[in-house]
């Protein structure tokens, strides 16, 4: 009978070849290894799982700019969020960092930005009013 640790190692493809070969040929061979592989698979989605767990299912792709946009308003799960920050810190993505960066002087300097420009035009109107001499 295999371990946990080597059936969570396997369901991580994170074992040799032969050994990976081997693993696969013992599912085959005995339903109650498969039954626990499912076990330990469906513990691990339900959020048993580490960070680390999450990185590396998430490292593939990039989260899309609606993502970020979440991620910046608090929005998405905290899990999620965790892997999000590896990507940016761990993984180093330029790419994501970029488009962070980019969203995030978009929601701290948007708003200002209009109130000053509305401030500016009335100012500079009001001493044009007909009569405002
Ligand atoms: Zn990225």
């Amino acid at each position: 009978m295999l371990s946990e640790a080597e059936l969570e190692a396997f369901l991580d493809e994170a074992l040799p070849a032969d050994e990976m070969a081997r693993i696969e040929l013992l599912l085959r061979e005995q339903p109650a290894l498969v039954e626990k592989l499912a076990q330990i698979h469906a513990r691990r989605d339900s959020g048993m799982h580490s960070v680390s767990d999450i990185w590396r299912r998430h490292r593939i792709s990039c989260p899309s700019r609606e993502t970020w946009g979440s991620f910046l308003l608090g929005a998405v799960d905290p899990d999620m969020a965790a892997a999000m920050r590896m990507h940016l810190e761990v993984g180093g993505c330029r790419y994501c960092q970029a488009n962070l960066a980019d969203l995030q002087s978009q929601q701290t300097e948007a708003p200002p930005a209009a109130a000053d420009r509305r401030r500016r035009y009335f100012d500079s109107t009001t001493g044009y009013l007909p009569g405002g001499k």
